[in-house]
């Protein structure tokens, strides 16, 4: 255990770990929820697919970020999905490829699954395991949900980082950093909007989470602004951490 996590495994010196609240969010999620399968076990697998699928789309962002010389050593596994805490090298292009890694396994993955679905197709399981049938089709679609949610252009997300790291060559790093946070900040806002009308708590405390690491963003901003101006002078506040990939 570390900070209410459970170390699960470590693969080329990035440790994996699973936060306590997974577990309890699990429990509620495959107790709560109409799974559509015909043995309940298959709601477990799903359940679990999902969190390799995110996985892999943050060991793309780890990958990334230690092939253009940054620092990433730890992944960890939430309710919302997960955190790479990477640390790339402070140039735009280091930031892009660390950033686009993650929905690019997403990508990779759309054809790997779809022909995982054909052979299921193909051998006939889909009609004598509809159970297995369905689990292949889900992870289909969780796939491509999970892609097309990070790529929201709304910092911290994937796709607000990448239009942060696209705004960073014709704006420079703070600038740019600013511009992607009020874009967050005004995105986050409307999506809690949103999910406020769909009356579930899960997606408002997800968007809530989203805009406190906009609002994070923006801090790390002025920070950088006031280095950049006092450089003489030490900062008295202590610093805000850069927000994680998600
Ligand atoms: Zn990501």
């Amino acid at each position: 255990m570390q900070g209410g996590s459970i170390r699960l495994f470590r693969v080329a010196g990035i440790q994996v770990s699973l936060h306590f609240s997974w577990f309890l969010v699990a429990v509620y999620q495959l107790t709560s929820r109409p799974h559509g399968y015909q043995m309940r076990v298959f709601a477990i697998y799903e359940y679990l697919a999902l969190f390799l699928i995110v996985l892999l789309h943050e060991f793309g962002h780890a990958f990334a970020c230690r092939q253009v010389g940054g620092i990433a050593n730890r992944i960890l596994l939430w309710p919302f999905g997960g955190i790479a805490f990477v640390n790339p090298p402070p140039r735009p292009g280091a930031e892009l490829w660390s950033i686009a890694a993650g929905p690019l396994v997403n990508v990779a993955l759309i054809p790997v699954l779809l022909l995982l679905r054909i052979v299921v197709v193909r051998s006939g399981l889909a009609f004598n395991a509809p159970d297995l049938y369905r689990l292949v089709s889900m992870m289909g679609y969780i796939n491509i949900a999970i892609l097309v949610f990070n790529l929201f252009p709304i910092y911290p997300l994937d796709g607000g980082q990448i239009l942060r790291s696209l705004l960073w060559y014709p704006f420079g790093r703070i600038r740019s950093l600013q511009i992607a946070s009020v874009i967050g900040l005004i995105g986050g806002g409307l999506l809690t909007l949103y999910a406020f009308t769909t009356g579930s708590t899960w997606l408002v405390i997800l968007t809530f989470f989203l805009l406190t690491q906009a609002v994070t963003g923006w801090r790390r901003a002025k920070e950088l602004q006031l280095e950049e101006a006092e450089t003489l002078r030490p900062i008295p506040s202590a610093p805000t951490e850069r927000p994680p990939v998600l």
